[in-house]
């Protein structure tokens, strides 16, 4: 293992002596970074009108990846032009079984390039290889599979017996899952016939232009998608532009507040996915061992930058403390560091502002009287790292109850009975996820009924589905994606 990685307490010298971990690194060779990136619209790379750029770093390492185009007004105007031409000459002309033939090259095309896409989101954004390579790219190429599937029976889907698109699609998605909220924008809006103007986030634009590239691959008509990079100004003339016809956003709801206030009056439809501060149940008949396996799973999968995160962990009170030693002893096996590693469970967090926020939040949690605990750990000397955290003893106003921290921070509150548990996992503005852990098949209906969240996993945690439509209730934000429901998003009602 490589000096300046990994960790636990794998820490303790007991487990370390028993065995160690060989450096297992997947090859950075796999892929090209270019020294910098236009803007992909109308089907070329293009240089921005006033020439800004950023860079992109490496958040394990600081390193710098590549200098980014920063799209301004002028830019976002040219590329839903572009986007706007395509749909009225050529996309929305086009029958769907066309399209659909588009929309499953790209997929074939994203599982040839697998290994190239999980290396560069691991690189750009900080997720563990395997997760990028085990989850975020095959769920890509899924939901596009998905979708492909859907291009050519739109009149089947329960929307009417002609449904037709909205028109150009105006589309902004976050940095913690970067391929994977494209695909979830991209696939239905196309499948539905629509043209896509999308803006990535600023920390994590690479596999979005790696996508441009596969979309030239696919020989996907120019202006059909458009990728425009830049922050939060270029995020702002894409929700404005008067040319766009629907409004997709994912982000953190303070955003998503402005831009519902940005459209309200037009005729833009919109559906905002927000934030979330998810309760993870565990009854004190689940199977224990499984239950602290999606606990870990709930908060610790992708450093917690997780909308659906179980960040808050209700466990029955007669259960609690065996749940948390059993968990504590779970979490010092927990191997932090480089994400190329094959080996490594956490990677690095996505920005410095990120972790800014993460310890100022974790800083509340001690001063209002909650119990701090990580695993030893040795954090990498470059590049953003924080270890896993659990609180005990947290109340519900304490604000690492009620706010959402986006990192790999879990708030541990008790409960003695059914009724108590849905009426603290319901006591938040959020309404995204939940989890419930018990043996009981009629106590699981019974939850599932009264939690007030969009998803409801039982007896697992983090898992999705391109058939299953997900989005939230309340601060969550409203309309669905995924499954059918995802295509009601793009269709004119
Ligand atoms: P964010 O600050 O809201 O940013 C999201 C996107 O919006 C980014 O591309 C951002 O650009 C852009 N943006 C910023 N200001 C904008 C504005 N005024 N108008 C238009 N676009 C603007 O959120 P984040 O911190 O990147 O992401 C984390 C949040 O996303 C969390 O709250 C999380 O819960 C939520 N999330 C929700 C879901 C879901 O499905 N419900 C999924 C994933 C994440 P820059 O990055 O360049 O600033
Ligand atoms: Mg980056």
């Amino acid at each position: 293992m490589a000096d300046d990685t990994v960790v636990g307490s794998a820490a303790t010298s007991t487990t370390r002596a028993m065995f160690d971990y060989a450096p297992a690194p997947e090859s950075r060779s796999v892929v090209d970074i270019a020294s910098s990136y236009g803007l992909f619209i109308d089907g070329e790379f293009t240089d921005p009108v006033d020439g800004r750029s950023f860079k992109t770093i490496s958040p394990a390492s600081e390193e710098v990846l590549a200098e980014v185009s920063e799209a301004s007004e002028r830019d976002v105007d040219l590329a839903v032009r572009a986007a706007r031409n395509a749909h009225t000459k050529v996309w929305s002309k086009m029958s769907g079984r066309e399209r659909s033939k588009y929309l499953f090259r790209i997929a074939r095309i994203i599982q040839e390039r697998s290994r190239e896409l999980a290396v560069l989101e691991s690189l750009d954004n900080g997720k563990p290889i395997r997760e990028s390579r085990d989850v975020d790219v095959p769920l890509v190429a899924a939901y596009f599979f998905y979708y492909a599937g859907w291009a050519d029976k739109l009149q089947y889907a329960g929307f009417g017996p002609d449904p037709r698109p909205l028109g150009v699609a105006g589309q902004v998605i976050p940095w913690n899952f970067p391929l994977l909220m494209l695909a979830w924008k991209i696939a239905p809006a196309l499948a539905a016939g629509n043209t896509v103007v999308l803006k990535p986030a600023e920390t994590t634009p690479l596999t979005s232009l790696l996508f441009a590239e596969i979309c030239q691959q696919a020989d996907l008509p120019p202006g059909v998608v458009n990728i425009v990079t830049g922050a939060g100004e270029t995020g702002r003339a894409v929700v404005a532009h008067p040319d766009v016809d629907k409004v997709a956003f994912t982000g953190s709801t303070d955003v998503g507040r402005s831009i519902a206030q940005t459209v309200a009056g037009t005729t833009k439809s919109v559906t905002l996915e927000l934030g979330g501060k998810a309760a993870n149940i565990v009854f004190d008949d689940a199977p224990v061992d499984q239950a602290v396996e999606g606990i870990v799973n709930g908060i610790f999968f992708n450093q917690g930058h997780v909308c659906c995160a179980g960040s808050r962990l209700l466990v029955q009170e007669s259960v609690a403390q065996d749940v948390l030693d059993r968990l504590k002893r779970r979490m010092a096996t927990l191997r932090l560091g480089d994400p190329l590693d094959k080996n490594t469970d956490i990677g690095a967090i996505n920005s410095a502002e990120q972790l800014a926020k993460i310890r100022s939040l974790s800083d509340v949690g001690e001063a209002e009287g909650a119990g701090r605990w990580s695993p030893a750990c040795d954090l990498p000397q470059h590049g953003f790292w924080f270890p896993p955290t659990i609180f005990t003893g947290v109340s519900q106003a304490h604000r690492i109850a009620r706010e959402e921290i986006f990192g790999p921070v879990l708030s541990v509150i008790t409960f003695r009975t059914p009724a108590e548990a849905v009426e603290k996992a319901n006591n938040t503005p959020f309404g995204l996820s939940a989890g419930v852990w018990t043996d009981k098949g009629s106590r699981i209906l019974w939850m599932a009924d009264r939690l007030r969240a969009g998803v409801v996993w039982a007896n697992t945690f983090n898992k999705f589905d391109p058939t299953s439509p997900f989005g939230g209730y309340k601060e969550s934000g409203y309309g669905r994606e995924g499954g059918r429901h995802g295509l009601e998003a793009y269709l004119a009602k």
